[in-house]
């Protein structure tokens, strides 16, 4: 289980913005996950219920924004929103190409806000 030590960074990440904001409380803060992403938001929402108690982040939500796979084909330099069907592979709905892809979103984990009070 991988989610506890990003759970733990995402717990230090808000801890030290209300630190440096002077906050009473944290709100919410919103994640950033591609759906690629391993983590769980499920998970995550468990054990930041669990290592926020006694902190200002006790009560906080997690809000998860998902992010689609999306690929770029260098061949028609073009971006395209991956159809999900992992069986079939990834190909270039343009082209037909799977081996000129490159990913650029779906994979993504990050904080991208924090809702203090
Ligand atoms: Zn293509």
């Amino acid at each position: 289980m991988h989610e506890l030590p990003l759970t733990n960074k995402i717990l230090d990440i808000a801890l030290d913005y209300a630190r440096k904001n002077e906050a009473s409380r944290i709100v919410s803060v919103q994640i950033g996950l591609g759906v690629m992403h391993e983590a769980e938001p499920e998970w995550m929402n468990k054990y930041f219920a669990w290592i926020t108690r006694g902190t200002v982040a006790e009560n906080a939500n997690l809000d998860f924004r998902r992010y689609p796979v999306i690929w770029f084909c260098q061949k028609c330099q073009k971006p395209f929103k991956d159809p999900g069907e992992k069986s079939a592979g990834t190909f270039c709905p343009e082209c037909s190409e799977n081996r000129e892809l490159t990913l650029i979103s779906g994979k993504e984990f990050r904080v991208e806000s924090i809702i203090i009070s």
